[in-house]
């Protein structure tokens, strides 16, 4: 479960702003998800709630930001959006579909106090 992993990364960064800016604890995080990055959004809210138990971002809340995604249609030449990996072109149906945007996840903000 890589969730649990991307959980621990995203406390390691959010841990060393806090520590940085000597806060008292962190009230919110925000990510930005890509709609191709294979997170399990559910499965992430779980272990960022079990990973921060008893640090600086215990009771954080997590606001997830889903970013669309895109791909380049081989065929049609054309920049299309993409709903998940393995969809098809929505003007043509083809799989020749390679992602160009939607894979990246990152920490967007973080409000501490
Ligand atoms: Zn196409």
């Amino acid at each position: 479960m890589h969730e649990m992993s991307l959980a621990e990364g995203i406390l390691t960064l959010v841990e060393a702003t806090a520590r940085r800016e000597q806060a008292r604890r962190v009230k919110r995080v925000t990510l930005e998800i890509g709609a191709l990055a294979s997170v399990d959004i559910g499965a992430l809210r779980f272990c960022f709630d079990a990973v921060t138990r008893a640090s600086l971002a215990e009771h954080a809340a997590l606001d997830i930001i889903t970013l669309a995604g895109r791909g380049w249609c081989l065929p049609c030449g054309l920049e299309v959006p993409l709903s998940a990996l393995a969809d098809a072109c929505p003007h043509c149906g083809s799989f020749q579909v390679q992602p160009v945007s939607g894979m990246e996840m990152r920490v967007k903000e973080i409000d501490i106090e």
